[in-house]
């Protein structure tokens, strides 16, 4: 389906995913975030069609059940159902840009099954630490938190099914190290760091 480079992200909930993403996203162009649909409802200063787009149980078995045109893979993750866009995501690899899905592990294992990703985990470098910055997020009520924290053993057991792994601790370098992943894909396919096909003919 492509030109662009398809690129996975996942990590436990609380793992830095947002945060690294959003300052990788501000200073690399020709990188699009593929903007997920889920039945969670918005958390606040999420906004919808930028996060996510925020949609009824009824409207996201809808887009569900149209098969090739609807998701490219789906998954329920903590309770909710999330699902990534085939159309939007085949409209701008086929433009040339790259992708980046922010995914759950049964998700990636989809995408990894039928396409061919760039796969990155983000592991935060404790379970303990993960738990302070969830609770230090302060999004989630005692029981989600919970529920994220078990999930998270579950998934970091995924890491070893990914290309990359970046230890979340220290935030910049973690920023570095994703930055540096895609700058060095790009030019494994002969593209610049900027994601413009190498001009000079060998
Ligand atoms: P995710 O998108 O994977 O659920 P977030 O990006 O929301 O995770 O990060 C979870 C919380 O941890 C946020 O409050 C964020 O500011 C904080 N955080 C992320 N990375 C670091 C880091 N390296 N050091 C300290 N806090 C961090
Ligand atoms: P959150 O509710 O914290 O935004 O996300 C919870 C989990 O759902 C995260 O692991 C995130 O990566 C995952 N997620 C977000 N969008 C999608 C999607 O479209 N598909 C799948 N499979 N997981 C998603």
């Amino acid at each position: 389906m492509n030109n662009g480079i398809l690129f996975v992200l996942s990590a436990p909930s609380g793992g830095g995913k947002s945060t690294i993403l959003k300052r990788v996203m501000a200073d690399l162009p020709g990188l699009v975030f593929s903007v997920s649909h889920t039945t969670r409802p918005p958390r606040p200063g999420e906004e919808d069609g930028r996060d996510y787009h925020f949609v009824s149980l009824h409207d996201f078995l809808d887009i569900r059940s149209s098969g090739e045109s609807g998701f490219l893979e789906w998954a329920e993750v903590h309770g909710n159902l999330y699902g990534t866009s085939r159309k939007e995501v085949e409209r701008h690899l086929g433009s040339g840009l790259d992708v980046i899905l922010d995914i759950d592990v049964q998700g990636a294992r989809q995408v990894q099954e039928n396409f061919s990703p760039v796969s990155i985990f983000i592991a935060p470098p404790s379970i303990e630490e993960l738990e302070s910055r969830l609770r230090k997020r302060g999004t989630e009520n005692e029981k989600d938190l919970e529920v994220r924290l078990e999930n998270a053993k579950k998934e970091l057991s995924c890491s070893g099914r990914y290309d990359y792994l970046i230890v979340n601790d220290e935030l910049q370098e973690a920023v570095d190290s994703l930055r540096s992943i895609i700058i060095a894909e790009r030019c494994r396919g002969r593209r610049t760091p900027a994601g413009y096909p190498a001009e000079q003919e060998f």
